[in-house]
């Protein structure tokens, strides 16, 4: 048996970070949304009694350093299976390194899929702790939809949907690591009214012009990166409502009230760069498909 899932990728529509704690982990509260630019991924069982992955996507680890193989082994722990065997295949789309959470998503679309595999109809909740334990962003993954995330990201409020748009992701050629952009962060002492209260007031208040105006994220201040400026200023320059970088970057998304004018913007950022996509907000997590 088979089971084929889609896992979507986020954007943080407002990111702070609030402080560095004794652990070492940092206390975040931002706001995050689903999007629909997949990965898809596919399990398997086999009789190997391992977990095999395969995945051609440059820099994507075939291994047990894979999140998608973390989130297998905290799923058969979790609900005391034993894993007789299982293939991941991983088609990517959603580029790394680029604070769209693509590898928590396949981590995500594990638990999915294994949960229907073995049928042991674990309930959201039950998928988020797991989630837990393999990543920050992998709770998120498993609800989607648009949430408020507080302590490390893993603590999540629903929220109701922001209005509809088009969203442009662009990956600049320069990739930031999430512990170097926490770093960044420790050492820049950023000190600034929290942008995600205001974030969460624009989306009850359903004004998608509010909204675009309090897109905002610490790690794109303390990083202040050139590349960032430059994909954004072709994206306001092509009429976006508003531009922010994602996560601990690199990746930049543009909110569009007007289709057209979201294609004309892709096209003017594929001229420069490769990884340009145009999707919408969605609902949803993670979604067996097949
Ligand atoms: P986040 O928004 O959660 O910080 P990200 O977009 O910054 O995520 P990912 O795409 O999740 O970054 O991956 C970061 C690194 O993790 C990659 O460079 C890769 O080495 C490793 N990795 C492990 N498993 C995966 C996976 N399934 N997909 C992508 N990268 C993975």
């Amino acid at each position: 048996m088979k089971v084929k899932v889609q896992a979507p990728a986020k954007i943080n529509l407002s990111l702070d970070v609030l402080r560095r704690r004794p652990d070492g982990y940092h206390d975040v509260s931002m706001v995050m949304q689903a999007v629909s630019l997949y990965d898809y991924v596919t399990v398997e069982q086999t009789e190997t009694k391992e977990i095999e992955i395969f995945c051609d996507y440059e820099g994507v680890p075939c291994d047990e350093r894979n999140i998608a193989h973390k989130a297998a082994s905290e799923f058969f722990k979790y609900t005391e299976t034993d894993n007789s065997g299982i293939k991941i295949t991983i088609d990517k789309n959603i580029p790394t390194q680029a604070g769209l959470a693509g590898g928590s998503s396949d981590g995500a679309a594990v638990i999915f899929a294994l949960n229907k595999l073995f049928s042991t109809h674990l309930k959201e909740k039950e998928m988020c702790e797991i989630g837990e334990k393999v990543g920050a962003d992998v709770p998120f993954c498993v609800t989607g939809g648009t949430r408020l995330a507080s302590g490390t990201g893993t603590k999540l409020k629903k929220m109701i949907s922001i209005p509809r748009c088009n969203i442009v992701i662009c990956k600049p050629d320069v990739s930031v690591s999430t512990a170097e952009a926490y770093a960044k962060i420790d050492s820049a002492k950023l000190s600034h009214p929290e942008f995600t209260a205001e974030m969460v007031k624009a989306i009850y208040a359903r004004d998608i012009w509010m909204m675009t105006s309090c897109m905002l994220n610490d790690f794109e201040i303390a990083l202040n990166l050139d590349e960032i400026k430059a994909v954004k200023s072709v994206m306001l320059k092509n009429k976006a409502l508003g531009a922010c970088m994602s996560g601990s970057g690199s990746a930049v998304f543009a909110v569009f009230n007007n289709e057209k004018k979201a294609q004309k913007c892709v096209e003017a950022l594929k001229k420069e760069y490769s990884d340009v996509f145009i999707c919408q907000p969605i609902k949803e997590g993670c979604s067996v498909i097949e």
